[in-house]
């Protein structure tokens, strides 16, 4: 058995290796290294695939997040609701306009943004909603869109570890996560269900007259060069990215599929243990296993997590420090906060290798590690 990784491109890149290499090898054939038809034809592909009608790509899905809201004009003593059990990218660019992120907790076994907690934390400052499809899962956005809308607050998905889920309406319409918010944000970083060769990232909507704003601010507040309309900044997806990303698209359904598969075979695994708690499939959401996250209860998870990467088994805690416990935060006056379940499942989630290439071999080897040291 090869050296087990939580995510292994190596494998992935040599079943795709003649591909890729060409639309590499065109690239610099075409000397069209920023921008130009890679670029575009990659962002019209993305449109179809998500089912919004603006792509704008950018060089990375912090600055997607970012862009979508300078692009709102929010201010200082505004305030973003997000949840605290994210990644800090989601908080952190909220931090860096200046604005105040407002935390709320999370559905217990969905991992996603309470919708109960977010309508007791809307004030009238509160000028947009961002919920995370934290480890492949939909947040509930039939109810996070309908407290939104009840109070006219505009809603950004962070879509980053779910593109190509789904989400499901009560009356059974479904559509891809990153189509419902005004604004949805992912990020191609190589280790994301989409990524690319380096860094990027990506903003959608279905708003034209924004799509126009977001598209200036990540070009330097320019609608015609050299005449800067607004402050903007400078992120650019480069041609590179773009044209294996092109590559990458057509297959995500299928490497999708095949984290779901590994999924599976970690619930067989665990289903009947009682210290672990398999991730919960939502009945809203086509889950598309960014991370695998068990819980563990009854067992210390950090012995877990050691004794795992003895056996040369890679585990990772996705996050040690909830958001709002974050030193970055500290003139926020965040820590003290009470989110019960956030603070509850930073001590006791554990993620197991999840990728496209995983083997029954390995998925074998892991599991067995796992109920052998949890005994
Ligand atoms: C990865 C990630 C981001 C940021 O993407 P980058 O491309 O690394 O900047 C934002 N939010 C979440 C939830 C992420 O997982």
């Amino acid at each position: 058995m090869q050296h087990l990784q939580m995510v292994d491109l190596k494998r992935q890149y040599q079943k795709i290796k003649p591909e890729i290499d060409t639309a590499i090898q065109g690239v610099i054939d075409s000397t069209l290294f920023i921008g130009g038809t890679e670029v575009n034809a990659l962002a019209g592909e993305l449109a179809t695939y998500v089912g919004v009608k603006h792509v704008i790509p950018c060089a990375n899905g912090t600055d997607a997040l970012q862009i979508a809201l300078m692009a709102l004009d929010l201010k200082r003593g505004d305030e973003v609701i997000t949840p605290s059990f994210t990644y800090i990218a989601t908080v952190e660019v909220v931090a860096l306009l200046g604005i105040t992120p407002v935390f709320v907790d999370v559905h217990p076994d969905a991992f996603t943004m309470d919708p109960e907690a977010l309508r007791k934390a809307i004030t009238p400052r509160t000028k947009a909603i961002i919920p995370v499809h934290l480890y492949g899962q939909s947040a509930e956005m039939e109810a996070i869109m309908s407290v939104a809308a009840e109070h006219g607050i505009p809603v950004i998905e962070d879509n980053a570890q779910a593109i190509g889920g789904s989400y499901t309406y009560a009356d059974g319409r479904t559509v891809k996560t990153g189509s419902m918010g005004l604004i949805s944000c992912t990020s191609f970083f190589p280790s994301k269900n989409l990524g690319c060769y380096g860094d990027g990232g990506a903003i959608f909507t279905n708003d034209d007259a924004l799509a126009e704003k977001l598209r200036m601010i990540a070009n330097h507040g320019q609608k015609v060069r050299y005449y800067h309309e607004m402050v903007g900044c400078n992120s650019r997806l480069d041609a590179m990215q773009a044209a294996i990303l092109r590559v990458k698209l057509p297959h995500l359904d299928a490497y999708n599929a095949a984290r779901r598969a590994a999924a599976d075979f970690y619930d067989n695994a665990f289903a009947q243990h009682t210290k672990l708690t398999t991730p919960y499939r939502a009945p809203w959401s086509h889950h598309v296993f960014h991370q695998y996250t068990l819980k563990v209860n009854g067992f210390d998870r950090d012995e877990l997590h050691q004794q795992l990467a003895a056996r040369g088994v890679p585990s990772m805690i996705y996050y040690p420090v909830p958001c709002h416990k974050q030193a970055m935060l500290k003139p926020w006056g965040t820590e003290n906060m009470v989110l019960p379940v956030t603070d509850a499942l930073n001590g006791c989630v554990i993620s197991l290798p999840m990728h496209t290439e995983l083997t029954t071999e390995e998925l074998t080897y892991i599991t067995q590690a796992v109920l052998d040291i949890i005994g």
